[in-house]
């Protein structure tokens, strides 16, 4: 009894297939506690072998019994420890990892982009002064865009050199602070808020715009151009290309229009774009009066800007999966997690 007890709470205590072995070699081996018990039988007085003998087969039985259950646990649980240290292929459990919002993508991507061409990251203030919005870059008193309907106004008592303060409504406002701030050669290139009255699928009353300046001697349309170029192709693709049609704004002289060739349609025309191009925004050759405004003598210098919208220029890379700028600014995971 004192063999069949001390077996089975072994068998029970094995952890693996190997330790089962062993405590089988120790009690029915060759020289087992069990076999060499049972050959013991034979001194046992004849009276009481039969007794002995069923006892012993029956300690026997228990302990083939408790080993082989065991053995079938043991093995059950190592196939299945197998299992799950060898399936590399199972999902884990993913962190959640966010991304920079596609404006903040937008912009460093820009930024890079003509950082390569030499043009230098500038911050101006997004609550400005008329003058540097307007009047500087030679808007007349009663332009439509100074009205209350279509900027910001923070104060309407204006300051008697730089006019009312409101919330600048393009980056051109760092064109003349630029001008200041250092003598040319200049390429700089500003992006920021900028605030306008609008609001549909297309106009959002707070956007981004990036703005670039470059002045300096002999600089042509033909500059303008190349830059234009360059960015199209470095910003949407080696296939696409850039055109300019003759434009007005305030501020340039000549001014254009800049438009790209459609991604949709490669240029054949389709129900996204105008015969073929897409409107990018606005450029130009710097007027003269806003050169004298910055203290720079239009004589001996010139120079090109362009101002285009940040959104405006994603969405027209991602196309469809931005139909409504306003997503951009509505927090929503669902929209947001696509990109
Ligand atoms: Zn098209």
């Amino acid at each position: 009894m004192q063999i069949k007890n001390s077996a089975v709470s072994m068998i029970i205590d094995a952890a693996d297939e190997k330790e089962l072995e062993e405590i089988k070699l120790q009690f029915l081996g060759k020289s087992g506690k069990l076999t060499l018990a049972l050959k013991e039988i034979t001194k046992v007085p004849i009276e009481r072998r039969a007794a002995v003998g069923s006892l012993a087969n029956d300690v026997k039985k228990t302990i083939e019994e408790t080993i082989k259950n065991h053995e079938s646990r043991i093995m059950n649980q190592e196939s299945k420890t197998r299992t799950e240290k060898l399936d590399i292929t199972a999902p884990g459990i993913k962190p959640a990892i966010g991304h920079l919002h596609l404006i903040t993508q937008a912009v460093e991507e820009i930024s890079e982009i003509f950082r390569h061409i030499g043009f230098t990251r500038v911050r101006y203030p997004e609550v400005e002064w008329d003058k540097y919005a307007f009047e500087d870059l030679n808007f007349p008193k009663n332009h439509p865009a100074r009205d209350d309907w279509e900027t910001f106004f923070i104060k309407q008592d204006p300051d008697p050199k730089k006019g009312p303060m409101i919330l600048t409504p393009h980056t051109s406002s760092g064109q003349i602070r630029e001008m200041e701030r250092k003598n040319p050669p200049i390429r700089m290139l500003n992006i920021a808020k900028c605030y306008r009255r609008q609001s549909d699928v297309s106009h959002s009353p707070m956007f981004h715009q990036f703005e670039g300046l470059v002045v300096d001697k002999n600089i042509s349309i033909a500059h303008l151009k190349g830059t234009l170029d360059y960015f199209v192709k470095s910003y949407f693709g080696e296939d696409r290309r850039s055109r300019i049609r003759p434009y007005h704004f305030q501020f340039t002289e000549p001014s254009f229009e800049v438009d790209v060739s459609c991604g949709m349609c490669k240029g054949h025309g389709c129900k996204l774009c105008k015969e073929g191009w897409l409107e990018m925004g606005g450029s130009g050759m710097v007027h003269p009066n806003v050169l004298r405004n910055g203290g720079i003598d239009p004589k001996e210098f010139t120079g090109f800007a362009f101002g285009w919208g940040v959104e405006r220029v994603l969405m027209m890379k991602e196309g469809i999966k931005i139909d409504d700028l306003r997503f951009l600014y509505s927090s929503n995971l669902n929209f947001l997690e696509q990109f």
